[in-house]
């Protein structure tokens, strides 16, 4: 998953977050500082040892994934972001709907929307992100990790409202909604 060593800097390309600058390790196409990708790994370790995180983990994934978007310029970018979207979409409006997070259902779901996403399109990101993984960073593994997390994917979800329609209709047109 990691991908060569970065060039140290302060503002991550991706999220935005303003970090003290570290020379190490980023995602092979999720752009991003090295600083911010040690926040996200650290971030992980936490979800990958408690499977009570494991509803949480997915929103992490997909919220990291939409912050470090990258270009566009190659089709495992635009299959990213519009996937992870999707899945954004799926978690968080369907728990407003009153179905559970993380139910199997939810995991069916996102299998089978995995199966399309040959056909989504690029989308532009948005200019900046309110809320990013430096801000969650310091709270994962203790008590108030997965609220940190889920706030962090309601506001990453608020932060593409430009595109919520495109997605919702994407996702709405594989599960015949
Ligand atoms: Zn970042």
């Amino acid at each position: 998953m990691a991908g060569n060593d970065q060039t140290a800097a302060r503002i991550c390309p991706g999220c935005g977050a303003d970090l003290d600058p570290e020379v190490g390790p980023t995602h092979n196409y999720m752009t991003s500082s090295p600083a911010c990708y040690t926040r996200f790994t650290a971030v992980l370790a936490h979800e990958y040892s408690d499977p009570a995180l494991l509803a949480t983990h997915r929103l992490s994934v997909d919220s990291y994934a939409v912050q470090h978007p990258g270009n566009g310029a190659e089709r495992r970018m635009v299959q990213s972001v519009g996937l992870h979207l999707a899945r954004l979409c799926v978690q968080l409006e369907d728990h407003a709907a009153g179905r559970p997070r993380g139910a199997e259902a939810t995991n069916a779901v996102m299998l089978g929307l995995g199966q399309h996403k040959a056909t989504l399109e690029w989308l532009e990101p948005p200019a900046r992100f309110e809320v990013t993984v430096a801000d969650v960073a310091p709270y994962a593994g203790g008590p108030e990790h997965a609220a940190r997390v889920i706030a962090w994917a309601e506001a990453t979800w608020a932060d593409w409202s430009a595109h919520h329609d495109y997605v919702r209709d994407w996702v709405g047109r594989w599960l015949g909604r």
